[in-house]
């Protein structure tokens, strides 16, 4: 029965990790994973992360009773009001509707299948370049075209707005531009609130349906306000619209797969009928969502002094990114490495898209054993004071070859 099955699309993060572990060699350097990591190099349990889990052990009234299809009404309301901030009118007017689901991946894939299913929705598009996975997303949703809109200048590294414009505008009516709303991953550059108006303005006048990501709130700019004001910008807008958003990163729970869907719609009565096509969805793929990272994101975010706690975790992590990322800078400045850096301090979030060629990159890889994404996405949460110096002095020898 099974003989005739073709291989699935490799997974270039499982195949250069893979690699990655059975390379004996010992300066080895792992970058291309997006996980935070200490200055020791060790994964980081965030202490109020630990903290609510054991109040939440020792709470007697902590059972593992499966929740709502829909998950905890409290996650999602908290996920949501996070996202679209306390005083939002959509929250007041009951238009938004939150789902919790499996990660943010987990999010973006019932949200796909539901505009595929539910809307009719055809098409999708894509920046270029973006996260892999979307692709798998997408796919599996059911959608049948995929198409890239110019998003960098690889050249003079920012965001090439010109051919972002036209391709908004002549990308077919009605179908799904994907927008990370802060750290774009992989360039590490947002677009500024100026140039976000102007996506917005050729989105409604070409009548495209904004699928906003948020997997790295609270690490591009500190605040988590500041980075969900795009958001909140396009939902001030008129536009309605779908939000991924992921605990992975912001709370160190990426095992525990927790993220939200947040659907944001214009009129306050569909909200039941769009309810009840998400719990077919969430039943036709998963029944219900798991409990463990709902229940400590929730705790956190309802309780002002967790609330506090936290964002002072993700400040230390953003922190010690920036740190990191000024740190390879210098060196490479200190080496004289031709060509200019000043990108890695200017992109934002846990990546950094380097700026070598793919032969570089190889190179880097098999004579220096420093491991990146074969596009130059340098995971810089995994740079630390002892891998530094070897990363930039691999670096400063890769462009010299
Ligand atoms: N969107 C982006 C841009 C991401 O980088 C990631 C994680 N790599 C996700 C979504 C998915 O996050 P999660 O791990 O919560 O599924």
């Amino acid at each position: 029965v099974f003989s005739s099955i073709e291989p699935g699309i490799p997974n270039e993060i499982f195949a250069l990790h893979e690699e990655f572990c059975n390379d004996p060699y010992k300066k080895k350097v792992d970058l291309v994973k997006g996980a935070y990591r200490t200055d020791e190099g060790k994964p980081w349990v965030l202490p109020v992360v630990r903290k609510t889990e054991i109040i939440l052990a020792n709470d007697e009234n902590t059972f593992h009773e499966s929740e709502h299809f829909l998950g905890s009404s409290e996650f999602t309301y908290a996920a949501t009001s996070l996202l679209l901030g306390e005083n939002s009118v959509a929250i007041q007017d009951k238009r938004t509707l939150g789902v919790q689901t499996l990660g943010g991946t987990g999010a973006l894939s019932i949200g796909a299948q539901f505009l595929k299913k539910c809307l009719g929705r055809s098409h999708f598009y894509l920046s270029d370049p973006h996260w892999k996975a979307y692709e798998i997303i997408i796919m599996q949703a059911g959608f049948e075209k995929s198409s890239c809109y110019r998003y960098w200048n690889a050249e003079k590294q920012y965001i090439d707005m010109d051919g972002l414009s036209e391709d908004l505008s002549k990308a077919e009516p009605n179908s799904v531009v994907l927008l990370q709303a802060c750290a774009h991953n992989p360039t590490g550059c947002d677009p500024t609130p100026e140039q976000w108006a102007k996506i917005a303005s050729l989105m409604k006048k070409n009548r495209l349906f904004p699928f906003f990501d948020i997997a790295y709130q609270g690490l591009a700019s500190g605040d988590m306000d500041k980075d969900a004001e795009t958001v909140r910008y396009f939902v001030d807008q008129g536009f309605e619209l779908m939000c991924a958003q992921s605990f992975s990163k912001n709370f160190g729970l990426y095992g525990e797969r927790v993220g939200s869907l947040t659907i944001v719609s214009n009129c306050a009565h569909t909200m039941p009928h769009i309810a009840s096509k998400m719990i077919n969805i969430a039943e036709g793929n998963y029944l219900v969502p798991p409990l463990h990272g709902s229940r400590i994101v929730a705790s956190v975010l309802k309780k002002p002094a967790l609330f506090q706690e936290w964002q002072s975790c993700v400040k230390t992590m953003l922190n010690r990114i920036i740190a990191m990322r000024s740190g390879l800078k210098k060196r490479l400045e200190a080496l004289k490495t031709p060509g200019s850096w000043d990108h890695i301090t200017s992109q934002r979030g846990m990546f950094c898209l380097i700026g070598l060629a793919p032969a570089q990159i190889e190179y880097l890889r098999k004579k220096h054993h420093v491991y990146t994404l074969e596009n130059g996405r340098m995971n810089v949460a995994a740079l630390t004071p002892s891998n530094l110096d070897h990363v930039a002095w691999s670096i400063h020898d890769t462009v010299l070859n």
